[in-house]
């Protein structure tokens, strides 16, 4: 019988008075590995105001310590590398390869936030009047919630816990339900390191979970990954009690294709780009925009995703894994009838994919579509799935409108050999994150992860500096001292010098 996973609530692992029950399954095989619990109301609320007791402890906590706690946590992560990205492989499905990426690049957000004594130092100016210094101080907001996707279980939980614990907030988890073990044993480690109760707690759940925690008085900012739909609807029911809201949603990727650029680079980069993780990335390129005779490329990327073979996690050999459940298979596999309905030409078809010995996997073969017109479907929509679809274009004019008229604007690319080329794609293109020369332009955690248009609602993006003053309120002060000089009576007017 799968174990019922336990929520993390005030230091301690509870077991839930849940009555509703969702099962984790391996997308591989449909086996129920476990179940999560949908927090109860009291469960909820015992969450929260743990928090909000731990954040007055936990605020005065010497900025070094908490930077120590950091460094002890990062430790941790790196020597659970390989048993975080097995746990994390079985529930989504990724290639072991993957997973142990999807590990690395969290925690090198926890490495960052060791860091945080420089980032939350402050402003001063000597004399803003005379013998009057001010200086700006950023203090931490209170209880902050991070509601995350299944995609990247372990980064992207992590893109948000370690630098609002590390500016001296508390935090409630509500990780994805399709795939809560890897973000538990993410918070084990982390009271292994050293976190004081209360300082993170996780809550598991769907909908009603996440509701609740949106319109809770005590909570202070909300960080979100996740769908379009979910994003704007996290962002107006947050906004709308009053709280910070940063909401990181769906993304349609182009990837521009100049005649100049080195055609064997971009068939492997284009054929990784979109097919990596089984297109389960919001930065996935889901779109090839050929530009002029690049087009003549296409029957070679046909031959090149055809050789893709997806697979179990432990085979080394395997492209890509599964989608996440059998609802995303069957989705994709709508949005590609649609796609050869509406008129595009389908060179590959992934719909019906077989894997030896894994006859109940949610699989997909690499599928390839040209001739498509942004009126369709395939288009439109984000596929979330190894579905390449091309666009044919005449000029680097014409490819920057097709890219702007996007209501997305996560990440894009351009291959070229012209510097002037990439030079006015970066300048006008309306997206977030440009590669030149690089399919998936994710920046690290030094810099920020700054989505555009329908691809984000805020203001402050997730990690670096922006999430340190995401996380952070701050307070100026202005002071004087006196000596002796006799005092000469009120001053009635602002003074002009
Ligand atoms: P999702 O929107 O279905 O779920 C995300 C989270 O929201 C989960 O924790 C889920 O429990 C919760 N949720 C789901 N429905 C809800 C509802 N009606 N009300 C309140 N909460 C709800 O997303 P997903 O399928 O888990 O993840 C895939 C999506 O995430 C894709 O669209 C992908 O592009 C996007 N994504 C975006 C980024 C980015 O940085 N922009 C990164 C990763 C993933």
């Amino acid at each position: 019988m799968p174990q019922v996973i336990p929520q993390l609530i005030n230091g301690q692992w509870q077991a839930s008075n849940a009555r509703e029950l969702i099962e984790v399954t391996d997308p591989a095989t449909q086996e129920v590995l476990a179940l999560a619990p949908k927090a109860t109301h009291e469960e909820i609320e015992a969450a929260i105001a743990g928090a909000k007791q731990a954040f007055f402890s936990w605020r005065e906590v010497p900025v070094p310590e908490r930077a120590r706690l950091m460094l002890r946590y990062q430790h941790l992560l790196k020597e659970h590398h390989d048993e975080l990205a097995e746990i994390l492989a079985g529930e989504t499905g990724k290639t072991f390869a993957d997973a142990k990426g999807d590990v690395w690049r969290g925690i090198e957000v926890a490495e960052h936030a060791a860091n945080i004594c420089s980032l939350m130092m402050g402003e001063t100016v000597e004399n803003v009047a005379r013998e009057i210094d001010t200086a700006s101080y950023i203090q931490p907001l209170g209880v902050c919630v991070g509601i995350t996707p299944f995609n990247f279980p372990a980064m992207i939980p992590l893109w948000m816990f370690p630098l609002a614990i590390a500016c001296g907030n508390t935090f409630i988890l509500k990780p994805s339900e399709q795939d809560p073990l890897t973000p538990n044993r993410l918070a084990e480690l982390f009271l292994e390191a050293g976190a004081p109760a209360g300082v993170l707690q996780v809550l598991h759940g769907g909908r009603e979970v996440v509701d609740a925690l949106l319109t809770h008085e005590d909570i202070r900012a909300i960080s979100f990954v996740g769908s379009v739909p979910v994003g704007q609807h996290i962002y107006r029911t947050g906004t709308q009690h009053l709280k910070r809201v940063q909401a990181f949603a769906g993304a349609k990727n182009h990837m521009v294709i100049m005649p100049d650029a080195p055609k064997d680079q971009v068939l492997s980069n284009l054929v990784g780009a979109s097919c990596g993780a089984a297109g389960q990335r919001c930065m996935a390129i889901s779109v090839a925009v050929f530009v002029g005779e690049s087009k003549q490329w296409i029957a070679e990327l046909a031959a090149q995703m055809a050789e893709l073979r997806p697979g179990y996690w432990k085979d080394s050999g395997a492209a890509y894994g599964p989608l996440i459940s059998q609802q995303a298979k069957q989705r994709v596999q709508k949005l590609i009838a649609e796609g050869k309905a509406e008129g595009a030409e389908c060179l590959l078809d992934g719909s019906h994919c077989e894997v030896p010995g894994y006859p109940d996997g949610n699989w997909l073969g690499p599928t390839l579509f040209r001739n498509v017109k942004p009126n369709m479907s395939i288009y439109r929509e984000e596929i979330f799935g190894p579905v390449l679809v091309c666009m044919e274009v005449d000029t680097l004019e014409e490819a920057i409108e097709l890219v702007n008229a996007s209501p997305f604007g996560n990440g894009t690319s351009i291959f070229t050999r012209s510097g002037g080329a990439a030079r006015h794609y970066q300048h006008a293109v309306e997206v977030g994150q440009v590669g030149i020369n690089v399919p998936i332009p994710v920046p690290l955690p030094f810099f920020s992860f700054t989505g555009w248009k329908g691809s984000f609602y805020g203001d402050l993006h997730a990690y670096g500096k922006q999430a340190v003053r995401f996380y952070t309120e701050t307070k100026t002060v202005t002071s004087r001292w006196f000596d002796d000089t006799p005092v000469s009576g009120p001053n009635m007017t602002i003074q002009l010098k």
